[in-house]
């Protein structure tokens, strides 16, 4: 087993001991095992999955960071929820309105924050099989 503990600036999201997790690195998934090699990445706006009790539970983050040692992984992001955590409508409320922002011609849009607000509420509604 290894120790993951996944945490906010608001809260810790997850703490416990599990089999094997999937990161969703800047350059790619990385599947941690117990005894892994040391690392530190930095994540994307992607689906932490977590092999625990028999199942797999998904955690969205919004990017940050991951730190890799002594069969410890931490995942430090600015937002993080359990797929159960996920309010659904919010979700997808955020994603029309990303969406809306980007179809509009108006050069007061912000495109790169507009298309990182989609992105985080496709992976809310993935993270909650709603995707
Ligand atoms: P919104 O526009 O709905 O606020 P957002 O992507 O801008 O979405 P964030 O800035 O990423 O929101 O997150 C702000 C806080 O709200 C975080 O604590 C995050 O966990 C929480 N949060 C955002 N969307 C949801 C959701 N659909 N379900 C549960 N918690 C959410």
């Amino acid at each position: 087993m290894q120790r993951l503990e996944v945490v906010t600036p608001q809260s810790k999201v997850f703490s416990e001991d599990v089999r094997f997790v999937v990161l969703p690195g800047s350059e790619g998934e990385l599947g941690i095992l117990p005894e892994h090699a040391p690392l530190v990445s930095a994540l994307k706006i992607g689906l932490v999955r977590v092999h625990h009790e028999g199942k797999v539970l998904k955690i969205a983050v919004s990017g940050g960071f991951a730190e890799v040692r002594n069969s410890r992984t931490t995942v430090l992001a600015n937002a993080a929820e359990r797929e159960d955590q996920i309010d659904v409508e919010r979700a997808r409320a955020a994603k029309e309105r990303a969406e809306q922002r980007l179809a509009s011609s108006s050069p007061d849009i912000d495109v790169a924050r507009a298309e990182a607000a989609l992105k985080r509420a496709l992976n809310r509604l993935k993270a909650a099989g709603q995707g």
